[in-house]
């Protein structure tokens, strides 16, 4: 089939290279010409695993195009798939000015039978928004249908993910385009769920608070296993075998982050609100979140007395491993907060390194861990990266000044931080830092 896919991000990108790989034409569409130059010149503008080799495999094989042009990009198209960010408006509210921007192009240039198929995560009601678009803007005669096909690949692992799904859900109120779409994804053997526009739609904002929730949670349990000496990566262990909980997203740590929890928990309350309905459960998600990071930074306040003019080493900047994406990352909402009361900032990440340097300032960005903790006062482990799991711990405690390590994502063994010489505090597992004389510090 003949796809043209709009927007090369994280999403739009490996949708277009997987589908070229399941041996369709694909033109990918962006109006990022720094990005659309660098694809055509055969580099990745992302970081992701896997990715570059699809690319180059399709690309070469001439499956996969690049333009920043729209009448190029849907001349020969018959579904386009729509992948442009959702960010938040300032209420919260998912600003859909991007799509809006797609729908009326695609309106305006195309003259032939189309689907538009919509991959970016979108209020419940968008899809009627866009048909609606697109019926006052399209030429006589131009028929067209709007499919949701919300993608629930995660950064780090989207090409297998996408290669790999649990279930591909289609929304639409043209079951025959429903049925097209559904066809492109036969070769994944998928479970597919067609079901109408809004209950698509529904189903990622449901999905992803969800997730979020059994993070808040674990991370409540963790709070108070602290407080009574418990050990709450045992205790996820203990709930995660139980079938009916299973392990997934029950790891304490300090919180969820990236460019879709963040913002699409937040566009669910939004939704809810504006419709009359009080969404209490999505709100006390969201504020245990931002407590996580609050009590790491009084943890450190309290060990060092002060963090005015203290040197803190920070371990990840994105906002998980294998992704160089620091949108919300925990990470970075850390550094800040302890920039603002003063603290100097030294960071290491394996990819993050370029995007978080676009946008934090006053970091010292190291090349290793070894060079982010030479004279710190206390490190963070905030990005459980591989590269960040067997460290020479008695190196690294050399070049500090100090001895505190907080390890945001229980990634090391305590015992063996112990012997190392640090003092050690991970997340509800009971375990705190020694009271100190800031001034031997
Ligand atoms: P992204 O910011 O990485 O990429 C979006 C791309 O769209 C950018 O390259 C931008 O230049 C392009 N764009 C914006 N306006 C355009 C226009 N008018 N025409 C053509 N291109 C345009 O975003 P992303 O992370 O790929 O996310 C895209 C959507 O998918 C979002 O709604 C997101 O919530 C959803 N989603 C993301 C993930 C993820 O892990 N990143 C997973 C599932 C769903």
């Amino acid at each position: 089939m003949n796809i043209c896919v709009v927007g090369t991000g994280y999403v739009g990108l490996v949708t277009g290279a997987c589908f070229a790989d399941l041996g369709n034409q694909v033109v990918c569409l962006d109006i990022d010409e720094r990005k659309i130059g660098l694809l055509r010149e055969g580099k990745l503008p992302i970081y992701e695993p896997g990715l570059d080799e699809v690319v180059q495999r399709n690309a070469q094989a001439g499956r996969l195009t690049f333009t920043t042009s729209y009448p190029e990009a849907l001349q020969d198209a018959e579904v386009v798939f729509v992948a442009v960010g959702t960010p938040s408006g300032v209420d919260g509210e998912a600003d859909l000015r991007h799509v809006r921007e797609v729908a009326e192009t695609i309106a305006d240039v195309v003259e032939h039978e189309i689907i538009v198929i919509n991959k970016s995560t979108v209020p419940v009601g968008t899809g009627d928004w866009v048909s609606e678009i697109m019926r006052k803007r399209c030429g006589d005669g131009v028929h067209f249908s709007v499919v949701s096909n919300p993608e629930f690949l995660r950064e780090g692992s989207a090409v297998h993910d996408f290669m790999h799904p649990d279930r591909i859900v289609l929304g639409s109120e043209d079951r025959a385009a429903a049925q097209c779409v559904a066809h492109l994804y036969l070769p994944l053997r998928a479970t597919v769920m067609v079901t109408d526009l809004r209950t698509a739609e529904m189903i990622k904002y449901a999905s992803n608070a969800f997730l979020a929730t059994r993070i808040s949670f674990i991370n409540e349990i963790a709070a108070i296993c602290d407080e009574l000496g418990a050990d709450v990566k045992e205790v996820a262990f203990g709930m995660g075998c139980d079938r009916r909980i299973g392990h997934h997203f029950l790891q304490a740590g300090l919180g969820w982050g990236g460019s879709c929890f963040p913002k699409d928990v937040m566009a669910l309350a939004h939704m809810a609100e504006i419709h009359g309905t009080h969404p209490q459960l999505l709100r006390a998600v969201m504020d245990i979140n931002r407590a996580q990071r609050r009590r790491v930074v009084r943890w450190l306040r309290d060990a060092l007395g002060t963090l005015d003019e203290k040197t803190i080493g920070v371990l990840g900047l994105s906002f998980k491993p294998n992704t160089d994406d620091v949108r919300e990352s925990p990470s970075i909402e850390v550094i800040r907060m302890l920039q603002n009361e003063g603290a100097q900032i030294r960071a290491c990440d394996p990819q993050g390194l370029e995007t978080a340097a676009a946008i934090l300032d006053h970091v010292a960005f190291c090349q290793s861990p070894y060079e982010t903790a030479q004279g710190c006062h206390a490190l963070v482990l905030a990005t459980e990266w591989e590269d960040f799991r067997y460290l020479d711990w008695p190196r690294i405690r050399a070049a500090m000044q100090g001895r505190v390590l907080i390890d945001g994502r229980n990634f090391y063994d305590p015992e063996t931080m112990a012997q190392a010489g640090f003092d050690y505090r991970p997340i509800g597992r009971g375990i705190r830092l020694n009271p100190q004389n800031p001034a031997t510090i």
